[in-house]
């Protein structure tokens, strides 16, 4: 449970690079996307350095669960719980994946785009 020096999420958690946020408990950090892809659009990221879904332990899947949690609470605080959202959590290179941090996207406030890519 650590963060990593060279990682841009872990320094947005250590506060080293700013960032919008949206909500923080003592498991999981919420702030917007750099360059939002809808409306709304936030990612939602462990408090501790993970590459990705494909790097968790069968332990450590309760992340996932932290992640969850976080998003129904912002969808809850934003308003959008109802009118819908999407989750996208990308892995790996072929998965599209360019921030080596597990992190979740939320896209909502609008008619998010195509289904898929
Ligand atoms: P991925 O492609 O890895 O699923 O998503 C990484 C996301 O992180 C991208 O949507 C990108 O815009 C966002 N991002 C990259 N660097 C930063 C940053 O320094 N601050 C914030 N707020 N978002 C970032
Ligand atoms: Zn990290």
């Amino acid at each position: 449970m650590s963060l990593q020096p060279d990682c841009i999420f872990c320094k947005i958690i250590k506060g080293e690079i700013p960032s919008q946020k949206i909500l923080e408990n003592e498991k999981v950090l919420a702030f917007r996307d750099l360059h939002p892809q809808a409306k709304e659009h936030i990612l939602v990221i462990p408090k501790f350095h993970i590459t990705s879904v494909a790097h968790l332990e069968k332990s450590e899947m309760a992340v996932m669960e932290d992640l969850y949690r976080a998003t129904l609470e912002i969808a809850d605080k934003m308003g959008f719980r109802n009118t819908g959202f999407r989750t996208v959590v990308n892995t790996g290179q072929e998965g599209g994946q360019t921030v080596f941090h597990l992190h979740m996207h939320i896209l909502a406030g609008s008619q998010v785009g195509p289904r898929f890519g």
